[in-house]
């Protein structure tokens, strides 16, 4: 590592704010486990006092449809209004697997799904509406700004009231999937049709003033450079400094199976803890860095809480997104806990905005049921939801301590 990285490291280290520049020069020279344990050093300030825990949550992502006019070519998902592989749920559907999430203990659902031609704001505030009539204490945290740009755009209303109205109806936070990569090349190269980088950052803003806080995630791998992955860091931060308003940044990687790329670029499971750690030093705005294990693995996700990481993000009871294009793994709640607890850490399941709702001291203390699992493209399974597939077999790993 060059002299000038190295100080900036040990300033970064230290609680100083970096620059892009600074940043970017961090990404790519500064040695792999001393850019983690200088990320390491600002969670654990960040966190003194609770810096031995990693949170998780419990919650679903519910895909409503398939259907989706904005084809982006690393995604497995969609299918063209036109083609014979659409499909919908209906409110009853939907309803059922929410109930199956408060069952579980889940505490938040996601929704995710294509950009629908016919569904504009009417059809989320219908269905926000029926969900929080029927389970008050679910959490939903879902869409982002480029579904709201596009029912605002169906409903030939402005986002400002898209927002107001789905709020209005029981949306609690925006996911922030969407962002995919925000630098201007890099989202055309993979989202054509997607609504520009600022623009996404501009609805994030206006809902942040709303009131509606958000996450952030950032697709790597579809061969961005690291500078636009740097970029893509710069533009959240600066709305950040603005709004206040993204609770935590979630990088993850691409997938590449049944997608239009065809996997010909692919982040590392290095480049990618490379980015936690980069995440950590460089927003010194944003509370939470969450590690994937969705998309890049369980030992990379427990790697990724000793890269700057505090939170290994969800069971998920259900998902059918990315592991349309390819990603295979699974857990369950004993296993997240397992996880968690062989990297060091104690486990708290956490709530949708961050609080500890049940820090697990003592492993006496660890709940045993094995029907909160993560299950993958349910939509593939006779009837869907939980109960259609056995719970996973759990990992064999050793608790510490
Ligand atoms: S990522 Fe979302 S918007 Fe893009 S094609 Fe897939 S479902 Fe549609």
């Amino acid at each position: 590592m060059s002299r000038s990285a190295s100080a900036v490291l040990d300033r970064a280290a230290a609680g100083e704010r970096i620059s892009a520049e600074e940043a970017l020069e961090l990404y790519r020279s500064a040695p792999l486990h001393a850019l983690g344990a200088a990320a390491d050093t600002v969670r654990r300030r960040r966190y003194a006092g609770v810096e031995h825990i990693a949170t998780y949550i419990i919650e679903r992502n519910i895909n409503y449809t398939n259907v989706c006019v904005t084809a982006c070519k690393f995604c497995a998902f969609y299918a063209p209004p036109k083609s014979d592989r659409t499909w919908e749920r209906d409110l009853t559907d939907i309803l059922r697997r929410c109930a199956e999430t408060v069952e579980l203990g889940g505490t938040q659902i996601m929704f995710q799904g294509g950009h629908h031609p016919e569904y504009g704001v009417e059809y989320y505030e219908g269905m926000f509406k029926a969900i929080k009539d029927a389970y008050p204490s679910l959490v939903i945290h879902s869409l982002g700004a480029s579904e709201v740009q596009h029912m605002a755009k169906v409903s030939g209303v402005s986002p400002e009231e898209a927002i107001q109205r789905i709020k209005a109806a029981g949306l609690d936070s925006f996911a922030g999937a969407g962002a995919e990569l925000l630098p201007a090349r890099a989202r055309t190269a993979i989202a054509p049709l997607k609504e520009s980088g600022e623009r996404w950052l501009e609805i994030m803003e206006i809902a942040h003033n709303l009131g509606v806080e958000s996450t952030c995630t950032m697709l790597m791998g579809t061969g961005e450079t690291n500078a636009e992955r740097i970029e893509h860091l710069r533009m959240v931060r600066d709305v950040q400094d603005r709004t206040g308003g993204f609770r935590a940044f979630i990088p993850y990687t691409y997938q590449p199976e049944n997608n239009k790329l065809q996997g010909q670029t692919q982040a590392t499971s290095l480049e990618y803890l490379r980015m936690i750690a980069i995440a950590r030093l460089f927003f010194d705005n944003v509370a939470h860095i969450q590690g994937s294990w969705l998309t890049t693995g369980k030992e990379i996700g427990q790697l990724s809480l000793h890269y700057g990481a505090d939170d290994l993000g969800s069971v998920m009871l259900e998902e059918n997104v990315v592991s349309s294009a390819g990603a295979k793994h699974r857990s369950n709640l004993l296993e997240m806990i397992h996880l968690i607890r062989a990297s060091g850490r104690v486990p708290a399941q956490r709530s949708t905005t961050y609080e500890h709702l049940r820090v697990l001291e003592d492993p006496a203390d660890d709940p045993v049921d094995e029907r909160v699992v993560s299950h993958l493209s349910s939509t593939a399974v006779e009837g869907g939801g939980i109960g259609a597939i056995a719970p996973q077999r759990l990992l064999k790993v050793t608790p510490v301590g």
